[in-house]
This record gives structure tokens, sequence and C-alpha cells, in this order.
């Protein structure tokens, strides 16, 4: 039988999942790293393209060339995104030969947000044939709730360009909602409230005999997991300064980048093992030289001390939570239940911070790894579209 992927392309991570025929349970994609999530990262070096880890290792050193949260330019006209274009250090442009849509520069040429995210699934596709050793020709997306018509088109236009057929594009929080088994006879009110990388939503379902009706859905699309790490980056160097006496920015350019590199990508590191420990000791040796000496760096960052820095931009998920709590005409009581979804609800500080949003009557979910719930419920939706065989819940 034809196997068809669920791909939850994301603006940070991109996680693909298949139904396994013996088990007829989701199993998720290991890419060529062994990783379980491919970060959603496209670099252009020379004549190369390079897609993930690859991509996301050489950003700082190739700004113009590394396209990274291109899903907030999918589907968009410049227009509608002129004045978010801050986000990006390569530049992004109206596309003239498409009606203005949202684009990038680079090299003289006009890349689409469709050609980028074609790159990421082509890799999974391709991670997804060697995992399976037969061709994949079809796939199930995930979307944010709120995208439109324009930016659900252009996922699929992605997904065609990487030659893959695209069966269907789903709402994000309804393949979360599949993978926590409410496809089939589970009944009531559900919010999905996912915090990623880059961004923030949350929806409010309806769900009833396997339908999902969407009854409100509010985003932050500029509050992800992202900007904890630019302020644990600017917290270390704060910190480095102060131990080593001088501030890195003094360096040469490239001395700078390559220093910088190092800090973020230690900052992503140590929020992440903080998720399960209390503390985690930064170490970053020959930092840079300085004088002819090396600069090395150690520094224990707690849990306690990264909450610290952090409440202040988890509690900007709270609004978009009661709007739509509101718009939805309900209180947090009337929800059976919270399912938290995307790397961020790794955190204990998301995981307190829903309970402090939803109280304690709803029974908060998290017990599907969340930045993998999305695909796994995209690969269930796709199983059931690939034949007639009865599908285990
Ligand atoms: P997503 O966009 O859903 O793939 O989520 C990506 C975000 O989740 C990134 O900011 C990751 O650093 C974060 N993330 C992934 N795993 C963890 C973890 N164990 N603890 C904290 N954050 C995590």
């Amino acid at each position: 039988m034809e196997k068809n992927l669920g791909i939850d392309l994301g603006a940070t991570n991109t996680c693909a999942a298949i139904v396994d025929q013996a088990t007829m349970q989701p199993v998720v994609i290991v890419n060529e790293y062994g990783e379980r999530v491919t970060p959603s990262v496209v670099a252009f070096r020379g004549d190369q393209v390079l897609v993930g880890r690859r991509a996301k290792n050489q950003a700082v050193m190739n700004p113009k060339g590394t396209f990274y949260n291109t899903k907030r330019l999918i589907g968009k006209r410049f227009e509608e995104i002129r004045e978010t274009i801050g986000f990006a250090l390569f530049p992004i442009v109206a596309d003239s030969q498409r009606d203005g849509a949202a684009a990038i520069g680079f090299d003289g040429k006009i890349i689409s947000p469709q050609e980028v995210s074609s790159h990421i699934l082509r890799a999974v596709k391709q991670s997804a044939e060697t995992q399976l050793g037969e061709a994949v020709k079809k796939a199930v997306i995930t979307v944010p709730t709120k995208f439109n018509d324009a930016q659900r088109q252009a996922t699929k236009d992605a997904g065609q360009i990487a030659g893959l057929d695209v069966v269907r594009i789903i709402n994000d929080s309804t393949a979360t909602a599949m993978a926590y088994g409410m496809g089939s006879n589970r009944t009531g009110t559900i919010a999905v409230y996912h915090l990623g990388g880059a961004t923030f939503n949350v929806s409010i379902l309806n769900v009833y005999d396997g339908n999902f009706e969407v009854l409100a859905a509010h985003e932050d699309l500029y509050f992800g997991g992202g900007n904890l790490d630019d302020t644990i980056t600017n917290f270390l160097l704060k910190e480095i300064q102060n131990q080593v006496g001088f501030d890195l920015r003094t360096l040469d350019r490239s001395s700078w980048l390559s220093a910088l590199q190092r800090i973020q990508i230690e900052s992503e590191k140590a929020r992440q093992v903080l998720s399960s420990d209390m503390d985690y000791e930064i170490s970053l040796p020959y930092l840079a030289i300085k004088d002819g000496e090396p600069i090395n760096f150690a520094y224990v960052l707690t849990r306690n001390v990264l909450e610290g820095l952090g409440q202040d931009l988890v509690d900007r998920t709270i609004e978009p939570c009661k709007k739509a709590l509101s718009d939805a005409r309900i209180t947090a009581s009337d929800l059976d239940e919270v399912i938290l979804e995307g790397g961020m609800a790794h955190m204990p500080l998301v995981i307190d911070t829903a309970k402090h949003i939803f109280g304690e009557s709803p029974s908060i979910s998290v017990s599907i790894k969340p930045d993998e719930a999305a695909a796994l419920g995209a690969a269930i939706y796709a199983e059931t579209l690939a034949g007639d065989e009865p599908f285990a819940m």
C-alpha cells in the first residue's frame, strides 16, 4: 500500500512521521543526523544548498544566505509584512513577477518562500525514503490554524516543488488533537497551546465524532523560544564582559561573529538541558583570542536564573489565550483538556504558565513529545486517506 507522510512544517523545526504498517502506530522519521526534528533553515553557499543542522550551524558566518522563519513570509504579500521584516538578517523583497509576494533577495535573484520550504520538504522526504527503503510520494502537511487560503495554497505549492503530492493541508491543532486520540470517539472542548521556536498560537476546538470545529484562535507571530535564547545570549555577554573585562563586540568582526555563534548555540542548549536539570555548566573554552591570550568562559546557569530571565517573555502567551477564550465565549473551566504543543512545552516554566492561565480544572497534557505531536497526528490523518483499512487509534 502507498505510504503517506505526515509533516509538521514548522517555523523553526520540521518533523515528519508515518504510520508503521506492522504496529499501525505513527513513528517519527529520523534525519541523516539521527535527529527527530530538522531545523527549518536553508542556506545558499556558493552552488550548494544546505538544509537543517548544516544550514543552522553556519548561519552567523553567512547571514545573507541563511534563510530561517520563512514561514512568516509564505503566501503573504510584501505589503502585509513590511513592518515586521526586521526579524531577518537576509533581505526581504516584493516579487514583482508574483503580484508583490513577499520573497527573499539573494545574489541578485529572487527566491520565493515556497522554494525555501521545498528544500526542507525534499530533505524530510529523502529521510523518509531512506528509513522506509521505498519512494514516498504523498503527504499531509500541517499549518497554523490561522493560516489563510493563500498561505495554505503556498504551502501546498512548496510540497509540489519538492516532488510531493500534498493530499491535504490540515490545522496543526487538529493534528495534535488526533495524536492524542481525539479523531475517533472523543467529544469535548479543548485548547491547544502551541509555543514553538519562533511563534505562539492557541486554538480552541470543539471535538465531536472525529470532527474538529475551530471556535477561536489567536497568535503571536513574533514570540518563541528564540526570544528566550536572545535574552540568555545577552545575559551571558554581560557575564563574559564581567569576567574578562571587555566587550566581545569590540573584537574584529569575524572573531566576534564566531564567538557570538558559539554563545547562541550554548544558550539554546542550556535552556533545553534546564528543562530536566536544575543547573547547567556553560563551558566555552577558546571563545576568542585577545592580545595573544585565549579567552575562556565558564558559568553555571541555574533553572532559577533562567526562569527569572524568561518569565516576562513567557507571560506574552497569557493575552492571546484570554482573547481566544473570550472569542469562544467560554471560560477556562469549560475546557475538558489543554494540550501543550511545540518544543517549548518541554520547559517547566511554560507548563507552569499554562497552568496559571487555564487553572487547575482542565487537565494539562504534555504526554506526547510536544515537538512531535502535530507530525504524529498528521501521519494518522494521512493514513486514514491512504486506504480503507481500519486504523487503530
Ligand atoms: P518547535 O518550533 O515546536 O519545533 O520548537 C522549537 C523550540 O523548542 C526551540 O526554541 C527549541 O529550543 C525548543 N525546545 C526543544 N526541546 C526543548 C527542551 N527540551 N527544552 C526547552 N526547549 C526546547
